[in-house]
């Protein structure tokens, strides 16, 4: 059994397509969605549709889901985000809004996987781990060996055993038994890392492995797309130097 762990799409069509184009080179037998699969980019029903009709066995809410699904005042994004999510709420249906809107924030798969967008000690309030004491803090409420998460755009992967956290960059991991794992897939639709290219991982639940995968795409028509609908031009320049 292999799992694709992605998210962070963030209505990035040509991301997304080069994303699942890997994913089945790979043999992929089941696809998991850590969430914010609109935001930022210019196709937010195209890859919405994309994810419903993949049969995608698990997605969890992000912060963008959550906004671009509700019609409250945005509170906390800075302005090109917020821009972007009014964007948005204006090229979704209703449809579409109730789908995101009833998304959980924190789910599992089975007995040994838990999924959530941001933290797990607090799933709503859409905090960031970008180091092992915020690590530490999810870690604390996680009760399952392996819990993936996102929100950050940067793939780290921490572990926690004999109360002791420690985390980095990776591109595999190799689970011990009665070792804790939080893991982030990086972002298809918008990487921060410094690498442009898209990020995912898969999951081998009888192997006990994630890997890291990264994948060129066609940056410059993601670009132009977002140019051409008027979203701000920070956001076509920051896909092309992966910030
Ligand atoms: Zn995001």
């Amino acid at each position: 059994m292999k799992y694709a762990v992605f998210g962070d799409i963030h209505a990035n069509l040509e991301a997304l397509t080069a994303v699942l184009e890997r994913a089945a080179e790979l043999d992929v037998d089941k696809y998991v969605c850590m969430g914010d699969i609109v935001g930022y980019n210019a196709n937010p029903r195209e890859c919405l549709r994309i994810v419903q009709e993949l049969g995608v066995e698990m997605t969890v809410k992000g912060n963008h889901d959550e906004q671009a699904s509700a019609d409250s005042e945005l509170i906390g994004f800075n302005p090109q985000a917020a821009q972007a999510i009014e964007w948005t709420r204006d090229h979704l249906d209703d449809e579409d809004k109730l789908w995101l809107s009833t998304l959980p924030y924190k789910t599992r798969i089975g007995t040994k996987v838990t999924l959530v967008h941001a933290t797990l000690d607090m799933p709503h309030m859409w905090g960031y781990i970008f180091d092992k004491f915020s690590a530490e803090v999810s870690l604390e409420y996680q009760f399952t060996s392996l819990c993936f998460f996102g929100h950050t755009h940067v793939p780290l992967a921490f572990e926690k055993f004999g109360g002791l956290v420690d985390g980095g960059r990776y591109s595999e991991v190799q689970m011990t038994a009665n070792h804790k794992y939080l893991i982030n897939v990086g972002s298809v639709g918008q990487p921060r890392d410094g690498d442009p290219r898209a990020s995912f991982a898969t999951y081998c639940p009888e192997e006990q492995t994630i890997q890291l995968h990264r994948v060129d795409y066609d940056v410059e028509t993601a670009q132009d797309k977002i140019r051409r609908a008027g979203l701000p031009e920070r956001l076509a320049e920051r896909l092309g130097i992966g910030r």
